[in-house]
């Protein structure tokens, strides 16, 4: 059964793979660092990750809890469902958490009240968008029109985990383990640098120009608009073996193992290709560990560095002004084929 408001389907939109995997990989392991969907409008990025956040299996979360605590894993519990443990559960599926662009920093954080802390000795917390994040896809369009201050908490509490609030001595914090998704039109004015690093995965979409492609496009969303909830009936099959594969590859992901030789090339390929920062060697191995388990396999192999080659390095690599990043493929590939036992 579909509802009122049916989304396109993820797996009807034609080509675009590397945002479509950039996505995947994000929601199988948030600890990548969320990804920034950069190209012009109309190039499907926000339809892609509302129909993502569709496919995926309900989920468990506490019953009541302000911000979706997983049930199943205690050791992140926000401090109100440690205080009552064993609380009920229900089920509900992953949601798109939007962030406007006009969001100020304690509408994300959420604000302490001081007064009755200082008063009465307790906190009292009114929780801001990243509380409804924790679990979720956050999405902020325009990301490039956020406040630097604004991108900065969001980047932080993306790589921990975590949202903690400090007012005045007195601080409060609660589990914020979300997908980071933003996007943005290049046209629009740039991202800093130091930003765009902050994100694990940055993929560049553009027009579709090979000509069957982009008739199947044209003719998919006539279909969808005559009646959308028969044209995602079409692909409900596929869609519902994605979301399984999605969440079995969540299960696996702590069992994936990467070699020595694996470790080599990914410093290999930072050092080879200049890559700047730190944030390229562990965004590397984690992005291909996850690719493996998606791929349902138990160790990281060359084709899943190639993989988390593409989407988390030419971001970072050194450029000339007013030069974009550029990366060869062919060189990561003769790098990567460079290092045995992987
Ligand atoms: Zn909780």
């Amino acid at each position: 059964m579909m509802d009122q408001n049916t989304n396109y389907p993820f797996c009807a939109i034609v080509g675009q793979e590397d945002m479509k995997r950039a996505l995947i990989l994000n929601v199988i392991n948030p600890r990548i660092g969320g990804v920034l969907i950069r190209g012009e409008k109309g190039t499907a990025k926000s339809t892609a990750v509302r129909s993502l956040a569709d496919i995926l299996p309900k989920r468990r979360q506490v019953d009541g809890c302000r911000f979706s605590c997983d049930p199943d894993d205690a050791s992140f519990w926000c401090g109100e469902c440690r205080a009552r443990d064993g609380a009920g559960v229900n089920e509900s599926r992953m949601r798109v958490v939007n962030l406007p662009v006009s969001a100020t920093e304690d509408r994300v954080v959420g604000t302490l009240d001081i007064e009755h802390a200082l008063k009465k000795g307790e906190k009292r917390f009114e929780p801001g968008i990243l509380a409804q994040a924790n679990r979720n896809i956050l999405y902020v369009d325009e990301v490039n029109l956020l406040d630097d201050h604004v991108v900065d908490v969001l980047l932080d509490a993306a790589a921990m985990g975590v949202n903690l609030v400090e007012r005045e001595g007195v601080s409060y914090s609660h589990p914020s383990n979300f997908v980071l998704v933003g996007s943005m039109n290049p046209e629009e004015g740039d991202l800093r640098p130091q930003l765009i690093d902050r994100f694990g995965l940055v993929v560049d979409v553009r027009g579709e120009n090979d000509v069957d492609k982009r008739a199947q496009i044209v003719r998919y969303r006539l279909d969808f608009e005559r009646d959308p909830e028969v044209f995602a009936e079409k692909f409900e099959d596929e869609n519902i073996r994605l979301g399984e594969r999605i969440s079995n590859a969540k299960t696996v992901l702590g069992r994936v193992t990467y070699s020595d030789a694996c470790l080599d090339a990914v410093a290999g390929l930072v050092v080879e290709l200049g890559a700047q920062g730190h944030r390229a060697d562990i965004t590397l191995v984690k992005t291909a560990m996850t690719n493996a388990a998606f791929m349902g396999r138990g160790g990281v192999t060359k084709d899943d560095l190639f993989v988390a080659a593409k989407l988390a390095l030419p971001h970072r690599m050194r450029r000339k002004p007013f030069e974009d990043g550029v990366i060869d493929m062919e060189d990561v590939y003769e790098i990567i084929s460079g290092y045995d036992g992987l």
